[in-house]
């Protein structure tokens, strides 16, 4: 058995976190392959060194002093250093990043230096080996991540390597140059790591104990969701629940491996299994619910609509040319309605009105700002009569007034639009009928 840990900043904060981390990988020799996150914080207030690190170079491109900022990072490390009594000096690489900041080496490449200098303490420690990502994850000369190449070299440096430390969030172009993954994007190293190494699980230890059912700002202590399938998440994520970076589970995806959220602080804790399938029933029917506010509604009414063959098209073309991406289409014999960002529409909206009228010629627009959407996911209502029932029961009882409904033929999702102010209330009432109230 072979296994591919990844730690996220708040479990690397200080040097206690550390000896937690390290107690973890020693309690389990098929935990080879480490891949460690920069800094995060130690307590609320505190700053991440990699939002540190982002602070001190827009300093260096401006050409003012960053000393000041530097020392602070390089004190952030040598409190760790010390906390383990490592016989480590970071000395020499803070000379070198100090050169590289002022020879301007870029935002990525600073950002980069939190996992890198985390990296180097970590394999010290436990006495691993350490790979530089920079050498074995790849990107084109556009910023895209190159998966072909970095499979290619970091399988074969894996092969020869029993135990290594490879720094989250980074990789390098051709030419050299650093670059970083979007924010959270250890994860993603993660999940490279895994394929690579052909390991049969990615653990993902963070500060919870898994996925919850629901939003702890919304629910009071929400449920664990045991197990999820990359569907699921997919659709809980773009609503919204994140734990884990969006493009993490694509490398894993490919070879079927699953990734076990744990928590560094709560080891014993079983955490949430991401599968690709699985026979295991969700507990609740659900398998989570999640929603976002700031939605706009697009109504269009025009008689005999349903006959005009390329009335949605022209409609849609109306969105495209304004750059503007839809959410949902839910449509009727006569109407159809658009469901857009707020934010995004806000700025374009007569653009988009005047666009529609003279591509479509609808009878009449009606915009409605200010609503929320809420996604009950669940590979269990396939198999399950009665879950919409339950749902809109609920809502009804709550005194929620449901604006709309979108059912996938999946049936993996039911999407329900409500007003803005109705989103807690409505998102409780869900929770509560299927997670409070078992049937
Ligand atoms: N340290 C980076 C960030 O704060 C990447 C990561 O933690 O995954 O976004």
């Amino acid at each position: 058995m072979k296994k591919v840990v990844k730690f996220g900043g708040s479990s690397l904060a200080s040097a206690e976190q550390f000896k937690k981390v390290g107690d973890i990988i020693r309690a389990d020799k098929d935990r080879k392959y480490v891949v460690p996150s920069a800094p995060g914080k130690r307590h609320s207030k505190d700053t991440k060194v990699t939002d540190m690190l982002y602070s001190c170079y827009e300093l260096a491109e401006e050409g003012k002093d960053f000393k000041k900022e530097l020392a602070a990072i390089k004190e952030r490390y040598q409190e760790i250093i010390d906390g383990l009594s490592l016989a480590l000096s970071l000395e020499d690489e803070f000379k070198e990043i100090e050169k590289n900041f002022k020879a301007k080496a870029g935002s990525d490449y600073a950002a980069s230096r939190g996992e890198y200098l985390n990296g180097i303490i970590m394999a010290n420690y436990l006495g691993y080996e350490f790979i530089d990502a920079a050498t074995v994850i790849f990107f084109d000369e556009h910023g895209e991540f190159n998966a072909e190449k970095t499979h290619k070299v970091l399988r074969a440096k894996l092969k020869e390597t029993e135990r290594a430390v490879v720094p989250g969030f980074y990789g390098a172009k051709e030419d050299g140059t650093v670059k970083t993954f979007s924010r959270g994007g250890s994860d993603v190293t993660g999940s490279i790591v895994a394929r690579a190494a052909h390991v049969d699980v990615y653990e993902n230890w963070t500060d919870v104990s898994g996925f919850l059912v629901a939003d702890p700002r919304i629910i009071y202590k929400p449920e664990v969701i045991e197990v999820i399938t990359y569907k699921e998440l997919r659709e809980l994520a773009y609503m919204g629940a994140s734990v884990l970076h969006e493009d993490a589970i694509f490398p894993v995806r490919k070879e079927g491996i699953p990734i076990n959220i744990r928590n560094t602080n709560k080891p014993n804790d079983a955490g949430t299994w991401i599968v690709g399938s699985t026979c295991q029933k969700s507990k609740y029917t659900i398998t989570g619910i999640a929603g976002k506010k700031g939605f706009c509604s697009v109504i269009l009414e025009k008689d005999m609509m349903n006959g005009e063959i390329g009335f949605g098209r022209k409609v849609l073309q109306a969105f495209e040319d304004n750059d503007i991406s839809f959410e949902h289409m839910p449509s009727g014999i006569d109407t159809m309605t658009i469901l857009v960002h707020q934010d995004e529409f806000m700025h374009k909206e007569q653009s988009v009105v005047s666009a529609i009228h003279r591509l479509a010629d609808p009878d009449h627009i009606e915009i409605e700002a200010d609503l929320a959407l809420i996604a009950v996911v669940g590979r269990g209502m396939k198999s399950s009569r009665g879950t919409a029932g339950r749902i809109f029961s609920a809502l009804a009882h709550a005194n929620v007034n449901v604006k709309m409904i979108d059912q996938g033929s999946s049936e993996l999702n039911i999407i329900i639009g409500v007003k803005n102010e109705d989103f807690e209330v409505a998102i409780k009432a869900i929770y509560d009928i299927f997670v409070e109230v078992r049937l």
